[in-house]
């Protein structure tokens, strides 16, 4: 692991003690070997160590907590799931850790206003399941579902392959209850699904990765579930060819819930991990396309559109999958394409994101960057979105010249800006991009970020050290 501590903070005593008090002695962790854990998240090799973490079980804790901090000027890091991708959980200053982990209740499932209302630690998997269970759905779906939670997904407004149809986190969120650095404790939203009551604060937290509040408790929105599912893999010779057919689904009105791209060092090392060969082994890239509705006709009807336009496109065949066992061992290895790469050595995730229709341009001009520099990338991501995620390997050749390693990832993001697009599509900023911010947002975009951020921190206790440089 590599240590990215600055300015670090540590506790006195008399300061561990003060804060076991609110949480519990068993509640604050303090040995070296219990807080490794939450010395880091997924990002690359990263690690910087916290002085303690509490664990806090409810808002008034939380409260407590942070106007401990307060009066303290205590750095104070939210942590979730720690599964996060830029760095956004690592403790960079030291000082308190804070984990909602124990704060895991799924408090109600409201079937009749289709909301559910939960703590900000429910992993979003066991979210899903329970509202699957009563016939509904909680569509946003990061591939990290089975350990990441709804308080790091509202806090980075997570996406994920759903987000094609069904939009990112964001778009669920009817209210929250956060806790600001000062230890007070909001309320926005809830249960109305029209309320144009003030600010809308819910949308200024949601994506704030953990810098102006500490979610506690989320109400999520709800939709019946979808009677009907489909998948449809389509391999193709070149990446480019499938990239372009992405733009041909759209244009021909097809919705499809999922649209994703893979290539095929993504695919052969996910395969590989899961022990199964993919049918077209020499594909360059594939398409993985769902579709859901109401009813078996539907679905089948996009779907078979969908199939003949893949072919069209060039697609060297199109392979269905109908029942769920079928679409779900599809799914398992495009989730485990993250797990796959990371056990190829440490690597940096770009989460690029362009309009969809710059597409082919941004994985052709990936590939020449990227092979100029001599590394070979994996490109895969939530195609329909525009969003793709570049993985690059930090071994080699890239360990002997790391300035050849980061000119290539600078020129690779000025490529996805060139395009009319963003440096993070769902990752955020956390600590990897904020030094690249300012290439995004124009000086008054960013002076207006600062004055909110200085506004609801006026101490700067909360997440230091992350989105602003
Ligand atoms: C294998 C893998 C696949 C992934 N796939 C996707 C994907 O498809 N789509 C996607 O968007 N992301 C994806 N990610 C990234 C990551 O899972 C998401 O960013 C996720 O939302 C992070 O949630 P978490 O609970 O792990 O949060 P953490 O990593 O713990 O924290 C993330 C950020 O949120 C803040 N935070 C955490 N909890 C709170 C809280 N209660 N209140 C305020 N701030 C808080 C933290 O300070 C930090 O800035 C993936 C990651 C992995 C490892």
């Amino acid at each position: 692991m590599r240590d990215v501590s600055e300015d670090r903070r540590d506790l006195a005593g008399e300061e561990l003690a003060g804060l076991a008090a609110i949480v519990g002695p068993s509640h604050l962790l303090v040995a070296p070997s219990d807080v490794e854990a939450y010395a880091h998240d997924w990002t690359e090799d990263l690690a910087a160590a916290p002085a303690a973490v509490a664990r806090p079980r409810t808002v008034e804790e939380v409260s407590a907590l942070l106007a401990y901090c307060s009066a303290r000027r205590i750095p104070v890091t939210p942590q979730a799931g720690r599964t996060g991708l830029s760095g956004g959980a690592i403790p960079v200053r030291g000082g308190l850790a804070l984990s909602v982990e124990r704060m895991a209740s799924i408090l109600e499932i409201d079937a009749a206003n289709l909301v559910a209302v939960v703590e900000a630690g429910v992993v979003t998997q066991t979210l899903q399941e329970a509202v699957e269970a009563e016939g509904l759905s909680y569509p946003p779906d990061p591939a990290s579902r089975g350990s990441c939670c709804i308080g790091g997904n509202v806090a980075e407004n997570a996406g994920g392959p759903h987000a094609a149809k069904y939009g990112v986190t964001g778009r669920w969120v009817m209210g929250l209850e956060a806790v600001l650095p000062s230890g007070a404790v909001l309320t926005t939203g809830g249960k109305t699904r029209k309320d144009v009551a003030g600010y809308d604060l819910t949308s200024l937290i949601v994506g704030s990765e953990g810098t102006l509040a500490v979610v506690t408790k989320a109400w999520l929105r709800l939709i019946p579930k979808p009677r009907s599912a489909a998948v449809l893999v389509a391999p193709f010779p070149t990446l480019e060819e499938a990239a372009r057919c992405v733009v041909e689904i759209t244009r021909n009105g097809l919705l499809p819930a999922a649209l994703e791209i893979v290539d095929k060092p993504a695919i052969d090392v996910a395969s590989a991990k899961k022990g199964v060969t993919p049918p077209f082994p020499e594909a360059d890239a594939r398409l993985l396309v769902e579709f859901d509705g109401g009813g078996d006709e539907e679905v089948e009807r996009d779907v078979m559109r969908c199939g003949e336009l893949a072919l069209a496109c060039g697609a060297l065949d199109v392979v269905l999958a109908t029942d769920e066992a079928r679409r779900r061992a599809l799914w398992d290895v495009r989730r485990g394409i993250s797990e796959a790469i990371r056990d190829r050595g440490v690597s940096v995730e770009l989460d690029l994101a362009v309009p969809r229709t710059e597409l082919v341009a941004l994985v052709t001009g990936v590939r020449r960057i990227a092979r100029g520099a001599g590394l070979d990338p994996f490109c895969y991501g939530h195609a329909g979105d525009g969003n793709l995620h570049v993985r690059l390997l930090r071994t080699g050749e890239t360990e002997r010249r790391p300035e050849r390693f980061e000119e290539a990832v600078s020129e690779i993001y000025a490529e996805a800006l060139r395009l009319g697009g963003t440096l993070t599509g769902e990752h955020g900023v956390g600590i990897h991009l904020r030094s690249r911010l300012p290439l995004r947002l124009a000086p008054p975009l960013l002076a207006a970020m600062r004055a909110v951020k200085d506004a609801l921190d006026p101490l700067g206790i909360l997440n230091p050290g992350k989105v602003f440089a």
